[in-house]
């Protein structure tokens, strides 16, 4: 969509009872894999990978950024997520994105297959169309935009 008819603010339809839902449905999916809290994930520098958000994720993840008190991200130190507390914890773990839930850490068991989600990423484009976005977008770019 171009950005002429980019949804506002104002007339953009409400994100969170469907990113409540595929979020609830991933977890229902028992799949073995066993997050170690490493953060290894969290850094990106380390891992190679920055989760990428549509913007229904991206809208969901700024609720919880504001519900801690911020208005604007800081960037971390080492380069990793800014979200990543100074106590090695993510600091809006319940509204944490789709990537930060499918494991692509390997330690925890490695990504979960596409098939597993296939239908939770189409959904998601789905949201993410009716909102006006343009597809997944790195973290550190689409979330100071949606703050
Ligand atoms: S949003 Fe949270 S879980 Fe995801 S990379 Fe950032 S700190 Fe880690």
């Amino acid at each position: 969509m171009s950005s002429r008819h980019r949804k506002t603010k104002s007339n953009r339809p409400d994100e969170r009872e469907e990113i409540r839902s595929i979020y609830a449905d991933l977890a229902s999916r028992e799949l073995p894999r066993e997050c170690a809290v490493r953060t290894h994930c969290c850094h990106f520098r380390l891992s190679g990978h920055t989760p990428m958000l549509t913007l229904g994720e991206a809208l969901y993840a700024a609720r919880g950024v504001r519900a801690s008190g911020r208005t604007k991200l800081k960037p971390h130190p080492d380069g990793a997520c800014p979200l990543l507390g100074s106590d090695g914890r993510c600091t809006i773990y319940e509204h944490r994105p789709f990537g930060c839930r499918t494991h692509f850490c390997q330690a925890a068991g490695g990504m979960y297959p596409r098939k597993h989600v296939a239908d939770l990423i189409q959904r998601l484009e789905a949201l993410d169309e009716k909102l006006g976005g343009d597809g997944g977008r790195p973290l550190v770019s689409i979330l100071p935009e949606v703050l």
